[in-house]
């Protein structure tokens, strides 16, 4: 005869058991956290600064450990519970300046989640890597000897150092020219001197940060050369506003007049248009792909020089005043244009005062533009050889007549386009220092 009270508490202890075994089952999940450490390199220093990223999506994160083993010492970095509920997380540390010497170590980072699983430890991910410490900043030598350097124009300095480097380049005001690695342990940056810095005020300096983010900064052998600028006026005609703003109108619905949508697009839309070259000047490869002297769009007379400040006339009143960057050539109407230079197509498509617009990455940073044109025969990914036809000149954008608008740019920053069609200027300030 079976005992009825025995019988109840053994089934109410296999519910029980049941009940468990399924919280068990629904809370033990078996997927490890997501880790990762950037950045990647194997070497470091007190100033490299670690992120970590950790998430879990089956369970929360539970805890965050992060240890520096260096022979037998041990150093906790990080070591925390994680509030409830961190599915994600994201962690900054550096290496302490205290308690660790200049000499390889072990980084060790564990993240665990709130999973029951491994008897309620949870589960685990760890990354577990091996770092040189360096401290010490790169050496640079300028190769380079003279850097005689037109305002508005391009300078180039060649430069090596004693160990790898993370990012180098000329930094000029607020401005950063990147270098880029040319021959084994040799370096060059391409840098403008903008035209609109004063050369008496600013300094170029070559900076150079190794894989640990320990940095350098040199100063080079650098004169100025100083150029005027010339100044012009420009009549608005309403014949020119009636002709010409019909393609901008959709930008700025707002404009109340054609004066005034001339004046939002001659200055709002001409600095967008800045802007983005600016960013088109990282689409650039590590390579010198042009050759020689640039070439100029044939049998063309000079209309506008580089640097041309000029204050814009409506009605007799002066309503605004913006400088020209590039060289106005003015041949027959729809003359072909030829590339300048072997190079690479970044753009090619209408944009704003340039109208349509081809822009060619020479390499290094180095570009050259082709605006106001009438047709377009390249598109944007194409190799196009020195003085292979591009296009046809034009008027569209911001442009009076028929008219090829030639420009270079130095990492998005114009500079002097006459100096890249003088075998001499060439020779001297950029060649020879690559030989
Ligand atoms: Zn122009």
């Amino acid at each position: 005869m079976k005992n009825p009270i025995s019988s109840a508490f053994f089934l109410v202890m296999l519910l029980l058991l049941g009940a468990l075994g399924a919280m068990y089952y629904v809370k033990a999940e078996w997927t490890p956290p997501t880790l990762a450490l950037t950045p990647e390199q194997s070497t470091a220093s007190t100033r490299t600064v670690f992120t970590i990223t950790a998430a879990d999506k089956d369970s929360a994160l539970h805890s965050l450990h992060v240890v520096a083993v260096q022979g037998g010492n041990t150093v906790d970095i990080i070591n925390k519970t994680l509030p409830p509920g961190t599915r994600e997380l994201r962690e900054e540390f550096s290496l302490p300046k205290a308690g660790l010497k200049n000499e390889p170590l072990t980084l060790t980072i564990t993240v665990k989640d709130t999973s029951w699983h491994r008897l309620g430890r949870g589960n685990r991910a760890q990354i577990v890597r091996q770092m040189d410490i360096d401290s010490k900043p790169p050496v640079i030598s300028v190769l380079s000897g003279q850097h005689n350097v037109n305002h508005g124009g391009t300078g180039l300095v060649v430069y090596s150092t004693n160990e790898e480097l993370a990012v180098s380049g000329v930094r000029l005001g607020d401005h950063f020219f990147p270098g880029y690695p040319y021959q084994p342990g040799k370096y060059l940056s391409f840098f403008a001197l903008p035209y609109n810095i004063d050369p008496k005020a600013v300094t170029p300096v070559l900076v150079a940060t190794d894989l640990a983010g320990n940095e350098s900064t040199v100063g080079f052998n650098f004169r100025p050369l100083m150029k005027k600028f010339k100044h012009d006026s420009i009549n608005i005609s309403d014949n020119f506003l009636q002709s010409k703003m019909g393609q901008f109108a959709d930008l700025y619905p707002d404009a109340t007049t054609p004066i005034d949508l001339f004046l939002k697009v001659n200055s709002e839309l001409r600095a967008k248009n800045v802007n983005f070259l600016v960013e088109l000047g990282k689409d650039t490869v590590p390579q010198k792909l042009w050759d020689g002297t640039f070439v100029r769009l044939p049998n063309s007379a000079p209309m506008a020089a580089f640097a041309d400040n000029r204050t814009y006339l409506y009605q007799s009143n002066a309503v605004d005043n913006q400088t020209h960057l590039g060289v106005d050539l003015a041949s027959l109407a729809a003359s072909p244009v030829p590339a300048g230079n072997t190079g690479r197509i970044v753009l090619a498509e209408f944009m704003g005062i340039y109208g349509n617009v081809v822009v060619i990455d020479h390499g290094f940073g180095l570009q050259s533009l082709y605006s106001h044109l009438s047709e377009i025969h390249v598109q944007t990914g194409e190799t196009v050889q020195r003085s292979q036809i591009i296009g046809k000149t034009g008027a569209t954008g911001m442009a009076g007549g028929d008219h090829l608008h030639f420009g270079v740019l130095v990492s998005g920053i114009e500079v002097q386009p006459i100096e890249w069609w003088d075998p001499q200027w060439i020779d001297h300030n950029i060649t020879s220092k690559l030989n």
